[in-house]
């Protein structure tokens, strides 16, 4: 089975290469413009013969011949993709049909990497795949949220018009290692800040909510919903919900009790709140996040620290609070 992964240097996409290679001994493209992804994320595969990297960016068209195309490119910090938010609509909207059309022309099987950004700033918790969303379309986060709009409903459209087999992941906020240092995701923020003893910078009150999923959880995830026959969006993600004041008074807790807190002004159209509801994930994929907030932050800073990363003694289902 050759797979292509798009957007495959980059913190997920790098993890779910690891995966293919290792556990599925699959032959893997990987294609990157290296725009927030970088080389030595995939540096260990470089050498593997079923292995290959290529430079390129998805708004080129691009053709090769694949069975599997996992649609990943974009960069998904709100930082990164609004810098150049012009640049991010264009990989959301010319980069995805790109690839869809390579799909089609290869008969390859698509999954594209949603978010539940396609839901705005909710005005309902949990997000269910049937909630239609409160996005902004003039707002700072509209080129990556409506621009994943658009990817999804490209992804549609080739299904109806073409039948292609398309899955959409809407992935919720994810974390481990190998998330660029300077994403300026509020885990790697505060992580960083940690380690360097320095305070951790809150925005606004600290009382907006997410809901972190580890990324071995959510690799997990994709590679369901590849497998699947499941052709309507899926959210993936953890439902476990917190603050972003909890998050800090966790990671005191847990790596420096000297810490302290600054705060900073909320950032335009921060959503108030996310939380996944995962029902169609469970009873359509049979999956389901099993590492804690806990274990996966000890097992990124472990990684960050240069040491190996621990395994979790006893992996823990997610409650649902
Ligand atoms: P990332 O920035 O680490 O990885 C994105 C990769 O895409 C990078 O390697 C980047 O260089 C590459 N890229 C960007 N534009 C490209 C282009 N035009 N052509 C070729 N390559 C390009 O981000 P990530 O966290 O690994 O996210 C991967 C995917 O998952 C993205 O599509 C993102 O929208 C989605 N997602 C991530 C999260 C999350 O919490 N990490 C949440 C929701 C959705
Ligand atoms: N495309 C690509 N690689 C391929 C096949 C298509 O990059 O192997 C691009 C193609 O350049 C076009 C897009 O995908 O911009 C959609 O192609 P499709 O054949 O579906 O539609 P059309 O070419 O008719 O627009
Ligand atoms: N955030 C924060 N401090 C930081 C970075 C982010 O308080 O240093 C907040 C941010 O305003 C948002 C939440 O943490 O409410 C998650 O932000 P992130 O950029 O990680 O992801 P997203 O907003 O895309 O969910």
């Amino acid at each position: 089975m050759r797979h292509l992964v798009t957007g495959g240097s980059g913190f997920i996409g790098s993890h779910l290469i690891d995966h293919l290679m290792a556990d599925l001994n699959a032959q893997v493209i990987c294609v990157d413009n290296f725009q927030t992804g970088s080389k030595g994320n995939v540096a260990h595969w470089l050498e593997h013969p079923h292995f290959e990297l290529i430079r390129h960016d998805v708004t080129e068209p691009l053709r090769i011949e694949v069975d599997r195309v996992w649609h990943l490119a974009c960069p998904a910090s709100p930082i990164h993709y609004q810098a150049n938010p012009i640049s991010t609509i264009k990989t959301n909207v010319l980069g995805t049909l790109n690839m869809l059309g390579l799909a089609r022309r290869c008969g390859a099987r698509f999954l594209l990497a949603s978010t539940s950004e396609v839901y705005g700033d909710p005005l309902v918790s949990p997000q269910s795949e049937a909630y239609l969303g409160n996005v902004s379309c003039t707002g700072p986060r509209a080129c990556y949220d409506e621009g994943k709009r658009m990817a999804e409903t490209l992804a549609f459209e080739y299904h109806r018009v073409h039948g292609l087999k398309v899955r959409v992941a809407r992935i919720f906020n994810t974390y481990g290692p190998r998330m660029a240092a300077n994403d300026g995701r509020v885990v790697t923020s505060f992580i960083h800040q940690a380690l360097r003893s320095e305070p951790l910078t809150v925005y606004g009150d600290g009382s907006q909510t997410r809901s972190f999923c580890y990324v071995d959880d959510l690799v997990a995830g994709l590679l369901a919903l590849m497998d699947s026959s499941c052709l309507r969006p899926v959210n993936l993600g953890n439902p476990v919900e917190i603050t972003v004041a909890e998050l800090a008074e966790h990671i005191i807790d847990r790596f420096n009790p000297q810490l302290t807190v600054s705060h900073h002004p909320l950032p335009v159209d921060d959503p108030r709140q996310r939380r996944p509801d995962i029902s169609r994930a469970q009873h359509e994929l049979g999956w389901m996040p099993k590492v804690s907030l806990e274990d996966g932050l000890a097992r990124m800073v472990a990684a960050l620290q240069g040491q190996d990363v621990m395994p979790a003694v006893e992996p823990e289902m997610a409650v649902v609070t």
